[in-house]
């Protein structure tokens, strides 16, 4: 079941980092520069939009779009269901990874 507090914990707490290295090549090309992690905007296709650490949400320095991971799986062609069941596996394995890792 697809509930609010699933779609905020895929936008929050999986890092966007970490869903479009998992895509691989379906993903968007992306580099880290300075520090921050870029990716090449579906929208404009520049390699502008760029991941705020704070928030996880990427915002494009070119045509100005905000993305989040489900707005990008969405623009790869992905329908909502499936993008949002693929995302919440991997925020639960990222989830338990963390676990691990502090215990
Ligand atoms: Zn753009």
């Amino acid at each position: 079941m697809i509930t609010k507090d699933l779609l905020r914990a895929i936008r929050n707490e999986l890092p966007m980092k970490e869903a479009i290295q998992r895509l691989g090549p379906c993903g968007p090309i992306s580099k880290e520069i300075e520090g921050y992690f870029r990716f090449v905007c579906p929208a404009c296709e520049e390699l502008r939009a760029t991941v705020n650490p704070r928030n996880n949400l990427a915002h494009c320095f070119c045509c100005d779009r905000n993305w989040n991971n489900i707005d990008l799986l969405m623009a790869l062609g992905w329908d909502f269901v499936p993008a949002v069941d693929l995302l919440e596996q991997w925020l639960r394995q990222h989830q338990k990874h963390r676990s691990h890792s502090n215990s």
